[in-house]
């Protein structure tokens, strides 16, 4: 998975969890779009890496960790790049810090997780 600029890591972010995620067994590739993929394909693509992710035993480490790192790319935890976006949208964003469950917590108020 790409690496974000350091400003964007939470300082207390942990990465034991990538350790166990369900995706070190699928293509990278799934979970992230190639440049000017639109439509269909974006969706079947987007629906692969989701159905990998709702198995994974780390399901909710990952999207804590995407949210409160404001991942740009790729599908983390279950949620694609736009339903990050719609959280920070809906959740106003700075009334959630960057600590650990915060990230959760957005999620479940804008009834993505
Ligand atoms: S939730 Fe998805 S992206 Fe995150 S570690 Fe698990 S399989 Fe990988």
């Amino acid at each position: 998975m790409p690496q974000q600029p350091l400003a964007q890591v939470p300082l207390d972010a942990t990465w034991e969890w990538q350790e166990h995620g369900a995706c070190r067994e699928a293509d990278t590739a799934l979970f992230f779009h190639p440049q000017n993929e639109r439509g269909l394909s974006r969706i079947r693509r987007d629906r692969a890496a989701k159905s990998v992710c709702a198995r994974c035993g780390v399901r909710g480490e990952c999207a804590d960790y995407a949210i409160r790192a404001r991942e740009p790319y790729g599908v983390w935890g279950g949620l694609t790049e736009e339903e990050r976006e719609r959280i920070y949208v809906r959740s106003a964003l700075t009334q959630y810090g960057r600590e650990k469950g915060a990230g959760l917590r957005a999620a479940h108020d804008a009834h993505l997780s």
